[in-house]
């Protein structure tokens, strides 16, 4: 693997970052405007519309942050686990650990005397830090906060789901549906433009691939609130 440079790594955390957030506004446009549009062909008035549309929101970024907060938690105990784990063998076989460790930099790359006197120097320096980032993979920049990744989770979900809410709250009644559906659609290729853009792949194809699962998603509770709606 290339080496990144100070700012390309800075730059490439950022987009985790962003891609992260651009996901969580995608959700959160795409499952609401579903909902709006779904509980406005049923032919609902405003409050109704506007009651589901915030439920919607509320539920939604709620099970995004449970979610996100589970699999970072149990990220982060797979990660202490394994500190744990090593600070024993660390106790234990200190000898067969710097001969790991020698060896890994021996992979990077280094010759046998260079990569011990490394490893020799790193281990008196900070052992465990040693191991756990180049042994482990484990390193504290890159290692996520629950709390942090499961606010960030809702903050996302309901910066895209409040779109047509608003959209819901002024358009004229009996044009939410239409209104909703082309508002969120513009919203949703400007945000899988910026996915793509952030990963490095094609705009275009970004944007229309989930311009495209949007329309689906909100034709499908379209018709489901017209069945219902003509039903009740
Ligand atoms: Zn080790």
């Amino acid at each position: 693997m290339s080496r990144l440079t100070h700012s390309e790594f800075h730059m490439v955390h950022r987009i985790g970052w962003l891609r992260a957030a651009v996901l969580g506004a995608n959700d959160g446009l795409v499952s609401t405007a579903s909902l709006v549009v779904g509980v406005a062909s049923a032919g609902s008035g405003r409050p109704e519309i506007l009651i589901a549309g915030l439920a919607g929101l509320v539920a939604g970024a709620m099970s995004m942050a449970a979610g996100e907060y589970v699999s970072v938690s149990s990220q982060t105990d797979a990660e202490q686990a394994d500190i744990a784990r090593e600070t024993k063998e660390l106790r234990e076989t200190p000898e067969a650990e710097l001969d790991e460790l020698k060896r890994i930099y021996v992979e990077r790359g280094l010759d046998e005397s260079l990569a011990l006197q490394v490893a020799v120097q790193l281990t008196e320096k900070d052992a465990l830090g040693a191991h756990s980032r180049d042994e482990l993979g484990i390193s504290e920049t890159v290692t996520a906060h629950p709390i942090q990744a499961a606010l960030v989770s809702a903050a996302t979900f309901a910066a895209g789901a409040v779109v047509p809410l608003i959209v819901a709250s002024l358009a004229p009644t009996a044009q939410i549906t239409l209104v909703v559906a082309l508002t969120t659609l513009v919203a949703l290729a400007v945000l899988g433009g910026l996915g793509a853009a952030a990963g490095g792949a094609g705009i275009v194809k970004g944007a229309t691939r989930v311009t495209f699962w949007g329309a689906l998603a909100m034709a499908a509770t379209a018709a489901v609130g017209t069945i219902f709606g003509v039903a009740l």
